[in-house]
């Protein structure tokens, strides 16, 4: 996606960006010296468009293994004085919480912000968590824009606050926010800060003593409850002669301006940039003269609960509706329609929202592998050695990324889906308790990121597990970000390859397929099906859809005619999209077959031939 002015605009240019790109641009305006993170719906374009950034500016910016170790390895630059950022979904702010605790409680000396994109809606699939909640229990600060322009705004100040208090500030967007596009207006590139050596302060940097562990956490809750002043420089208040009003966080309050707008309303409105901490004086403010307050929010009762106890603190009398009453949901993204029903209670609206965000006619697609895909390949193989080897029953727990896809049809493989690296300790503990064969199908980067202690565990007792590692050489899922094995950085400089082999080697003998050598791999996976003891295979082939892009399809098939009896065997065993009906014929759209063979295979009536290139 061309970037333009985005990378190369000074003071003054203003540039049409999406959030996740906005905010980029202002960590660099900021001076950061280091950006690093794990992929993860919707805020990986943040650090992509960092990457490129890093071709013209000073910037160190590289995926890391996970979360974890992308926080841990920021904090490094953070003690050195120098400004970090660390990009991540919600989900993986779970996996770097142990260290973000940890580091909130000592504070950052150079200044450091945590990007956390979280879902409302799930629309990239796992929970619907609230990161905001997560930031009020450290407790961190946490800035919640509402748009594009509001991300780049925010996140210049979340490094100005991270300087000034020694903490890390999270900015926390949700899926529209990260995705949709505004015009900002581009500022300054500050200089960045020279790296400095830590002074060692042992009371403040470590924690085995309980005397200083609780000092550093005064500190914090101190540092926090200061920041609430702060806070009330986020804010932005409409008046109104209603005798209700409206606080609203994060992206709701563009859909409540906009109804309000097209409806002419009077409704006294408050937008909260930073719902945490919350400022205060002003919510005290501008609640004290009304009779109710609707708390619009999406999932957490984050805001709300601030403001009940800030009613409770002052004995007000004020009715406030939002989650508590179930004015808002807990579940999903709060919308036109969401946002027109509370609205309509109160008010006579113009307009009506009903089915407002499902105009547009997309038209339905299967979320399926890709035509060719070697995870398709690999979980018809793993079917076919589990026929063979006599299971009666297939147990196979999924695991994050594409490889999940084989829980649909036709394949049907995968049962679960809990977090990454999920498959292997669960397969573990059903293998023990039901005292049979279970497989763990996971991808290449998902072993990296949280599979490997588990694989340790296997072997170390022994379980009775197939561990399946799906190896396609990309983190596919998220838009083809490299795995340590790829061989290349975030920017796609050259970088040591890191063999997966080698490593579960160490653990545990493991066997290498071909998922597109169909016949051998299923002899493989049957004599590991039937084993009572650990087994790893890896799967290894190259993600298609890089494959197509990088030039590296060698051969394509093509069906027929004369020798198709159209009993679509092929169509309906591998759901590849490259197969189609057209006119009453079976036909393969050759520009994208990657020449699996999986259809070949299968074809019956020996309709299904290779072709040239
Ligand atoms: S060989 Fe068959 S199954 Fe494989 S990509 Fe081509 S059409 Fe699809
Ligand atoms: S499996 Fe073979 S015979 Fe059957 S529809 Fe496909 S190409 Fe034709």
């Amino acid at each position: 996606m061309p970037l333009g002015k985005l990378l190369t605009g000074s003071k003054g240019d203003k540039v049409l960006a999406v959030g996740n790109e906005a905010l980029a641009r202002a960590a660099v305006e900021a001076g950061i010296s280091y950006a690093t993170g794990y992929p993860g719906t919707p805020s990986t374009e943040a650090l992509e468009t960092l990457a490129r950034f890093s071709k013209t500016y000073p910037i160190r910016v590289e995926w890391s293994i996970n979360e974890k170790v992308a926080l841990e390895k920021a904090y490094g630059y953070s003690l050195a004085n120098l400004s970090t950022l660390v990009t991540m979904k919600m989900s993986g702010l779970n996996v770097a919480l142990d260290a973000l605790f940890s580091i909130s409680y000592s504070g950052t000396p150079g200044p450091m912000v945590v990007y956390v994109a979280d879902d409302p809606g799930a629309h990239a699939g796992m929970c619907e968590q609230d990161s905001r909640k997560i930031a009020s229990t450290i407790p961190v600060p946490v800035l919640s824009p509402a748009s594009s322009r509001e991300m780049y705004l925010f996140t210049k100040e979340a490094f100005k606050l991270s300087e000034k208090y020694e903490i890390p500030v999270i900015v926390r967007s949700t899926t529209i926010t990260a995705h949709s596009r505004e015009v900002i207006t581009l500022g300054e590139i500050h200089e960045q800060k020279k790296a400095k050596t830590p002074v060692k302060d042992i009371k403040r940097f470590t924690k085995a003593n309980p005397l200083w562990c609780q000092e550093q956490h005064r500190n914090l809750l101190d540092k926090v409850d200061q920041m609430k002043r702060d806070s009330e420089r986020y804010v932005h208040l409409i008046e109104g002669s209603e005798d209700f009003g409206i606080i609203v966080t994060g992206a709701p309050y563009r859909v409540l301006l906009e109804i309000i707008k097209r409806n002419d309303l009077n409704i006294p409105v408050l937008n909260v940039g930073m719902p945490f901490p919350a400022p205060e004086k002003i919510l005290l403010e501008f609640i004290k003269n009304l009779k109710e307050v609707i708390v619009i929010e999406e999932l957490e009762p984050v805001l709300e609960s601030q403001i009940l106890e800030i009613i409770h603190k002052h004995d007000l009398k004020i009715r406030v509706h939002g989650k508590t009453d179930g004015t808002t949901s807990h579940v999903g993204e709060i919308g036109f329609h969401e946002v027109a029903e509370i609205l309509s209670k109160r008010v006579k609206l113009k307009e009506s929202y009903q089915g407002i965000e499902g105009h547009i006619n997309v038209p339905p697609r299967k979320l399926t592998f890709c035509a060719g895909c070697p995870h398709r390949n690999t979980y018809f193989i793993l079917k076919e050695a589990a026929k063979r080897a006599g299971l009666k029953e297939l147990i196979c727990t999924g695991d994050i990324g594409c490889t999940i896809l084989a829980m649909y049809k036709p394949l049907e493989v995968c049962w679960t889906e809990v977090c990454m690296g999920a498959s292997i300790g669960m397969a573990y503990g059903l293998s023990k308790a039901l005292d049979k064969k279970i497989v763990a199908a996971i991808g290449d980067s998902t072993i990296f990121h949280a599979g490997l202690p588990a694989t340790v565990d296997a072997s170390q007792y022994d379980a009775n597990i197939l561990i399946l590692v799906l190896d396609n050489n990309w983190v596919a899922m998220t838009g083809h970000q490299p795995t340590p094995e790829t061989g290349i950085d975030a920017a796609g400089h050259a970088t040591k390859k890191i063999s997966l082999e080698k490593i579960l080697a160490g653990v545990h003998e493991v066997k290498i397929i071909d998922p597109y050598d169909i016949e051998p791999s299923i002899k493989i996976m049957e004599e590991a099906l039937k084993s009572k003891n650990l087994k790893i295979i890896i799967s290894k082939h190259e993600c298609s859809l890089m494959k197509l892009r990088l030039g590296k399809v060698e051969k394509r098939f093509k069906i027929i005619e004369e020798k198709c009896v159209k009993c679509l065997k092929c169509l309906r065993e591998t759901g590849c999209p490259a197969i189609r009906i057209i006119n009453g014929k079976v036909m393969i759209m050759e520009e994208i077959c990657t020449g699996c063979s999986l259809c070949a295979y299968i074809c019956p009536h020996g309709a299904i031939v290779e072709c040239c290139e």
